[in-house]
């Protein structure tokens, strides 16, 4: 049983000792103290379904068996700088991963988060390319350093530093944008920023395939393939941010193939050690070489204790068929969200594909007004049950549902079934 401090004890110290800047969603915050596949357990043994996944980080379930003993392996024998040396465990990871990358996508750069991997990738490209100018999209997240926060595009997301060189794009939102569904008619902002912000040549376009952050928003179909044909033709590269689409959430392996599109440079990271601090970039040779013309230092980067982490992951996906999963429970999951969706007015969308997906609360379905007071009480309320779920969106009025891809046919209905009892009783 756990023994130690209590939550209010350690909320109180987090209080004292922590940056104030941290958040928490519930009236009361949880104190997990352990983890088991798809369940948390409080400091009470009581257990939770978890429905978020540490934002879709957890991929092969928390505590993974196989995961933690090639952690433990790696770190008894050897924990290392090994930007330096050689050591087997930093190319074992790198040549698996390029074997789940399509074309002469193989060459990786290891970071120890997204957004050091969205600044590496973004560097890159300026380099490859001479030019200074990338576009992203309106409501993407990409990081919290100073390029990566450029590319991010939500206000609570940004603070006054210096974000220079990004244009953000509008979004292809099939819920909300403008042009409803039609990804090629959104593409074409992409095209008049290319013409009257820039020189005419970008260094990139940098996307999520289905912004997480910003509410599990699906890039209208049609978009991506015509948003790169536009970029590629003032000379930039196309990056795609995988960080939360990645590692068989979508029930694809990588988000990008439900647009199927190839990108320039891939940056990933959370599902890719679930759990542990692990970042990459992976590119061709031909941009990779861009990197040799100064020395790209990372001293954790691609540690081997992080990359045999890397390593297990990718062999239980394989092995337990994770993706095949995603897919599977995904649909059942979304198609029971949907009948919902038509029992209650206040469900005004819901997206995503596979374990990535999205509920849109509105107090009105003409207007589309964000019921963000009921998100957070839906919410507090499925905590009760025994369920946790995540929220986002621009507006904070979107579930996002991101479970350890080991979720069950089970779990989905329970989850459901507890979002159905807290709505009936509002
Ligand atoms: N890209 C995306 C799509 C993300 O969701 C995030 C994190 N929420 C990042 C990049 C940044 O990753 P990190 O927090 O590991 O720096």
């Amino acid at each position: 049983a756990y023994t130690g401090p209590s939550g209010d004890e350690i909320l109180a110290k987090r209080k004292e000792y922590l940056s104030p800047s941290i958040l928490h969603f519930y009236k009361s915050p949880l104190n997990v103290v352990e983890g088991r596949r798809q369940y948390l357990f409080d400091e009470n043994g009581r257990r939770y379904l978890d429905g978020f996944g540490g934002i879709a980080t957890v991929c092969c379930g928390h505590g993974h068996p196989d995961v933690v003993a090639a952690i433990v392996e790696q770190t008894k024998r050897l924990q290392h700088s090994t930007v330096l040396y050689l050591n087997h465990a930093v190319t074992d990871f790198a040549e698996a991963l390029a074997s789940k990358l399509p074309g002469n996508l193989k060459v990786a750069f290891f970071t120890n988060s997204g957004t050091e991997a969205n600044e590496l990738a973004m560097m890159i490209a300026r380099l490859y390319t001479g030019c200074h100018d990338i576009i992203s999209l309106r409501n993407s997240y990409h990081g919290n350093a100073s390029g990566t926060m450029g590319a991010t595009a939500q206000s609570i997301w940004k603070f006054n530093v210096v974000q220079s060189g990004v244009h953000h794009a509008v979004n292809p939102d099939p819920y909300r944008g403008v042009f409803g569904s039609d990804g090629k008619k959104y593409a074409r902002d992409v095209q008049e920023i290319i013409n009257f912000g820039t020189s005419g040549n970008v260094a990139a376009f940098i996307s999520e395939a289905i912004q997480g952050v910003g509410g599990i928003v699906e890039l209208a179909p049609g978009y991506l393939p015509a948003a790169y044909d536009i970029v590629k033709k003032a000379g930039g590269l196309c990056i795609a941010d995988e960080v939360q689409s990645g590692f068989a959430r979508t029930g694809h392996f990588w988000g990008f193939e439900t647009q199927g599109v190839q990108p320039d440079i891939v940056t990933m990271a959370k599902g890719i050690g679930n759990g542990i601090p692990l970042g990459a970039v992976v590119t061709t040779p031909e941009i990779a070489k861009v990197l040799t013309h100064r020395s790209y230092f990372n001293t954790f980067g691609g540690n081997p204790v992080c990359t045999a982490a890397g390593l297990a992951v990718l062999k239980v996906i394989e092995k337990e068929k994770l993706q095949e999963n995603a897919f599977v429970v995904g649909s059942h999951l979304k198609d029971r969200l949907n009948a919902l969706k038509d029992k209650y007015e206040l469900i005004g969308d819901v997206r995503g594909k596979g374990l990535m997906l999205g509920v849109e609360l509105v107090t009105d379905r003409e207007l589309k007004t964000p019921a963000k007071d009921e998100t957070l009480h839906v919410m507090d309320q499925m905590k009760e049950l025994g369920v946790l779920i995540g929220k986002g969106g621009y507006y904070g009025n979107v579930f996002r549902i991101t479970p350890p891809l080991c979720f069950t046919k089970e779990d989905a209905d329970f989850l459901v079934d507890a979002m159905d009892y807290t709505l009936s009783r509002m």
